[in-house]
Order: C-alpha cells, then structure tokens, then sequence
C-alpha cells in the first residue's frame, strides 16, 4: 500500500514498525463545541484508512485525544482556552461542555459510520505524563521557564520546520493582527509546554506543577497520549491540513527530544472541506453540523458518500447542490442494489478475487477512494451472479462503510410491502404505503393528486405537490408499483 506521507512529500510504500500492529493516532475534537462537517470529513477519512489497513489484514490499535483543555484561541498560544469561552457562552462549567460535546462528536460519528478508535483520551486524563516529558526537556535543556510559562526552545533543533520547505517568516504565527506578541518568547515560534500566568485568570482546570499551578499547552497532549497508550513510535499520525502547522511540527520538536530518536513514520493530513468563501471553521461560528443536514432531510450517509467522492489530499468545496447530488446517486446506488437477488446461486470466487482487487489497487494508491468507489458500480455491471455481487459490495463496504446491505435490505422489504400491498388491491394498482404504518388521508389525497398530475403531465404541478409535502416534513419514495411516505 502506497500512502503519501507530509514529512516526506512522497507517497511511499507502507510498512509498519512491527508486524503485529500498527499504531495510529489521530488529533480528536476540540470539545467547546458541536463538530463540524469539515472537522467529520478528517475522521471520515482517517476512519477509511483505519478500516482499509484492518481489510488488508493489519491489527491496528488507534488512539485519539479529546481536548478539553489548553487549545487556546490562537494555534499560537495566544488569546483564552477555548473550552473556557465555550463554557462561558452555554454559562455551563468546563467538565459539563467537554462532556455535552464529546457525546455529540460520537453521536454524529456513529452516524456518519465512524468506528470509535480502540482508545479515546480526554486530555485532562494524562497530566502526570505531560509533566514528565516537560521536566526531562527541562533537565536537558530543551525547554525553559520565562515570565511564569515553560516554553520549548525551537532554536536548539537542527529542523524545526518538518512539513514544508517555507521559511520562518511564511509561517510567521506567532503575531497575528489583534493578538499581542509574547515577551517571554525567546524565539518567535517557541511554544508552551506548560502555562502558569494567563491573562484569564478564570482558567477553569488548574494542576500543581513543578513550575507551579496551570495547565498544560495543547500541543503537549497529543504526544503524551500517544506515548501513554502506544509507546516511543508511532507508524501513523493523522489529522486536518491546519493542524500540520504548528500542531504537529511542535509534537514532533517535543516528542522527537525527548525520545531521543524518530518518534512518527507517516503523517496524514486531510485537506480541508470549504465552503465557497472559505474555509469551514468553528470559531468563524458558520459552520454545518450533521444534525443540520438531518434536519434538512439527508441522510448523514449522503455526506459520507460525498467525501469518498473526493480524494483526502484536495480540498472539497461544500454547496448543498454537490451535497444533493451525493445524495441523489447515492439512493440511485441503493436502488441497484436493492434490484439485486440474494441467493440465486454460489459466490464466484475468481470475480470476487479480481473486483476485490481492482478496489485494493485504487485504495493502495493513496487511498483513492473515488475509485475505490466506482468499484462499486463495476460490481454491478459485472457479468456475474447477484450472490457474487452482494458478496462484493458487502466486502468493499466494510472500508466504505455506507451501510448498502443493510439499506438496500430495507429497501428491498419496501418493494415487497409495495407489491403486498398491489396485489391485495388497496389503491388499485397504486400502492401509498407510509413506512411507520400510520395512516394520514391528507398526506394520501395529495400523493393521489400527485399521481393524477403526472398522469396528465402536469410535472411542474407534481413537483410542486412533492415541494409542499417536503415543506411539512414529508418525504417521498417513488417505486414502480407506488409511493412510500414518510416524516424526516
Ligand atoms: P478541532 O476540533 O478544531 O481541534 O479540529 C478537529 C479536526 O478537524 C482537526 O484534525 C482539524 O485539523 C480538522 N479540521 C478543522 N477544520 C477542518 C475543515 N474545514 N475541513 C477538514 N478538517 C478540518
Ligand atoms: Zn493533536
């Protein structure tokens, strides 16, 4: 398998450190608020990768942090903890936000099929590790202590910046417009281990230290936790584009000083979801959450097939008209499935084994999920069985995972009903069933009407029909023998 690595700016072939396991850690939510849908396309696409090395036949073992202190407004140490000004605006405590939030980030994975990593972390979990790392970088002159913070002294490292080719000033965050320089810094893109003095002195969380109490700098979690949980190497470190610089430039300065050798093999880093003026961030305050999406009628999975359209390393611009026609191939793939016939005979192997392998080939290049995708649509135009074909897409799907099967399963329960319904007659050869069960004559007269216009090809008048049901929350199913209904 080929991945591109940031450190190298190669796609290089992927081997593991040891063979029984890879290790992969993955930069988790900043828990001041919901999870957006650029942040769940990162975990969406680490999420592939995972399950792609598990389909590959690798045990792998993923630990993910949740942040629920010491990420600051500014990646550059500057401004208040985010958790703080999250608290402060919902007039909740610290540990009542980190908690509301992190059960939202795992209810919107759960629906986007996001499988929780092995470990989860929350950040205020590990101080006594953060605290040994900083007091060794410490002792060995590393790290120093100025103006009330220990800070890490960039200047004592050969390469600092690791991802890229710019230059200090390119990357000059240090001073931003409105945010103040800070003083104690002996070089400008130092950064803090361990914060004492802060200008909010209402920092919620405080632990005693040997440079006194405070907290620990958001960049210390990350290779604390992965420490912790995966030892003195990683194989895959993975997280958003923005979180390259300085995030990971800081964990590696600290990781790789303290260890005294390589720390990390791979880093992934998945470009950013934008919208068309920009990028989609939280602090912006404009930004979609998946129960937006629900609330506007799709399928959270629609939006999971959306993001494997694309591949992970170019940006993905959001319009709710690319979101509808996700949405809209998406039901049609389920549709074929759907028309596909299980058990009419015995999985074939030698077609199995060769689309398995046209999948592995596009998802071993990097990850090519947009190819690994139109896998999908060769297993149903292959010159094969429909056992053989709902064997494959079950396979692909369990990397994919869109849930087809199981989707397409129930739509196949809907075509029956449909045709139960025809046969015994109840509305002529017109069946209207709803999909709870509930009977709504109002709903029913306007489908009926509906049908009469497209009778008479009246379409603007059935789409307008089909517009006013959508508007109270009705949503339709067109099947060759009627209509299902039913309220999103
Ligand atoms: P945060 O909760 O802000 O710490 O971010 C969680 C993850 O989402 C990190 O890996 C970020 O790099 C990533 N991320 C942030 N914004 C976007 C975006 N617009 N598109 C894709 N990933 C993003
Ligand atoms: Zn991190």
């Amino acid at each position: 398998m080929y991945l591109y690595n940031s450190a190298s700016r190669k796609k290089e072939l992927f081997v593991p450190n040891h063979p029984d396991i890879v290790k992969m850690y993955t930069c988790g939510p900043t828990v001041y608020h919901f999870a957006h849908i650029g942040n769940l396309r990162s975990y969406i696409m680490e999420d592939v990768l995972e399950k792609y090395l598990r389909y590959v036949g690798y045990p792998v073992k993923r630990v993910m942090n949740i942040t629920d202190v010491g990420h600051l407004t500014s990646d550059a140490d500057e401004g208040e903890d985010k958790m703080l000004k999250g608290a402060r605006r919902e007039h909740k405590t610290v540990m009542e936000i980190a908690k509301f939030y992190t059960d939202a980030f795992f209810d919107d994975c759960g629906k986007l099929n996001i499988k929780r990593p092995d470990v989860v972390e929350p950040a205020t979990n590990c101080i006594d590790e953060y605290i040994k790392i900083i007091s060794e970088l410490m002792d060995t002159g590393y790290a120093y202590f100025a103006g009330g913070n220990v800070y890490f002294d960039t200047s004592k490292l050969d390469r600092y910046y690791v991802f890229n080719d710019f230059n200090a000033d390119d990357l000059d965050v240090g001073v931003r417009e409105g945010v103040e320089e800070d003083t104690n810094k002996r070089n400008k893109n130092d950064f803090v281990l361990w914060f004492t003095k802060s200008k909010f002195e209402d920092q919620a969380l405080k632990w005693d230290s040997p440079w006194g109490v405070g907290y620990p700098g958001w960049h210390i979690e990350c290779s604390g936790i992965s420490m912790k949980h995966l030892g003195e190497d990683l194989d895959i470190h993975c997280g958003g584009i923005d979180n390259a610089f300085p995030h990971h430039t800081n964990e590696i300065a600290q990781s790789e000083s303290y260890l005294g050798h390589k720390w990390c093999n791979w880093w992934m880093h998945v470009l950013h979801l934008n919208t068309t003026s920009g990028k989609m961030s939280k602090s912006s305050g404009e930004f979609l959450t998946v129960s937006l999406l629900e609330e506007k009628g799709y399928d959270p999975l629609s939006y999971r097939f959306f993001c494997l359209q694309s591949h992970y390393r170019k940006s993905l611009v959001f319009t709710w008209e690319n979101l509808d026609n996700a949405q809209g191939a998406y039901r049609k793939l389920i549709a074929r499935i759907a028309g596909l016939k299980p058990g009419d005979g015995a999985v074939d192997q030698a077609v199995f084994e060769e689309l398995t392998g046209k999948f592995k080939a596009a998802m071993d290049n990097d990850l090519n999920t947009s190819l690994a995708v139109t896998a999908l649509y060769d297993v149903l135009k292959a010159k094969t069985n429909d056992e053989t074909k709902l064997a494959l897409i079950a396979d692909l799907d369990r990397v994919l995972s869109l849930s087809l099967i199981e989707k397409a399963d129930a739509k196949r329960e809907e075509l029956k009903k449909a045709e139960a319904a025809k046969a015994s007659g109840a509305a002529g050869s017109f069946a209207i069933i709803s999909e709870s069960g509930e009977d709504d004559p109002e709903v029913t007269a306007k489908i009926e009407a509906r049908r009469a216009a497209k009778k008479a090809k009246d379409f603007a008048l059935a789409d307008q029909i089909r517009e006013e049901l959508r508007a109270a929350g009705i949503e339709l199913t067109d099947l060759p023998t009627g209509v299902t209904w039913k309220r999103v």
